[in-house]
């Protein structure tokens, strides 16, 4: 099994949608310059005997041209090189497409489900809660602003939609578990490697090293803080219990140690 990390560029916003309350205005300092800052977006791919497996799919190349809402693309502009791009990556280590057997979403939040429209031949496994509230927003008015970070588009590609609602082991030495909190479901990945141990893939249950702590910090993107909060402690509880490294989700400083592809981590 090998895990490739696929870089597709990065996102521009301000620091406090990461980590909340990052610059806070005090007496001394009553109108604090606030961090415009780059995260990195990244998918994952899973090199593994039994499947092809992709965890997300990053942004699509159509997001600052049309597809992502106004609103969207001045709180979240995003930057990409053709090499970035989510079918280059995949060439990058000897893939197209439609040789993908199973997605995995995270959420389906715009810079993850944004180019699920190239799988829609393969099984896509989604949380049925984030799932539902994502189409439930995206439909019930046709204000882009009321979707919060769900486009429309993305909730009505075609695929072949599995829902999840409990932890399960998706192939063996890779586990889909459960981390709501970000939005009412979130499905992170923990991959267990021979030589790199084993891997625990958060996505946006936990942004930055920042939110880890301890103690954890929230998020400035919040659907329930009491979950988020446990989803941290399952989390550090995984770690501690399989020695594992977390890898963060929109982390540049943590991105910048990750080995992307065509190196791997097997
Ligand atoms: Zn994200």
């Amino acid at each position: 099994m090998k895990v490739f990390i696929l870089d597709n560029g990065y996102l521009e916003c301000d620091s406090n949608h990461m980590v909340a309350m990052n610059t806070c205005a005090t007496v001394n300092e009553k109108a604090p310059v606030h961090q415009w800052i780059k995260i990195p977006v990244y998918a994952v791919l899973i090199d593994h005997p039994h499947a092809k497996i992709l965890y997300d799919t990053g942004c699509p190349p159509t997001a600052m041209e049309g597809k992502w809402p106004l609103n969207l693309t001045t709180l979240f502009p995003y930057t990409f090189t053709p090499e970035q791009r989510l079918e280059s990556q995949l060439q990058k280590v000897g893939y197209q497409p439609k040789d993908i057997d199973i997605v995995v979403m995270s959420h389906m939040h715009l810079d993850h489900a944004g180019n699920l429209d190239l799988f829609t031949h393969a099984d896509v496994y989604v949380h049925r809660d984030d799932f539902c509230y994502g189409l439930m927003l995206t439909h019930q008015n046709p204000d882009p602003a009321t979707h919060g970070a769900y486009v429309r588009a993305d909730l009505e590609v075609p695929c072949k939609f599995k829902m999840v609602d409990d932890d399960f082991e998706l192939v063996p030495g890779v586990e889909v578990i459960n981390l709501p909190g970000h939005t009412p479901g979130v499905l992170g990945i923990m991959v267990h490697l021979q030589n790199s141990g084993t891997l625990i893939f958060p996505m946006d249950a936990l942004y930055q090293r920042g939110n880890y702590g301890p103690p954890p910090r929230m998020s400035g993107i919040i659907y329930d803080s009491i979950s988020f909060f446990k989803s941290i402690e399952k989390i550090r509880k995984l770690a501690q219990k399989n020695n594992a490294q977390i890898m963060f989700s929109h982390d540049m400083e943590f991105f910048k140690t990750m080995r992307l592809a065509p190196f791997y981590y097997d």
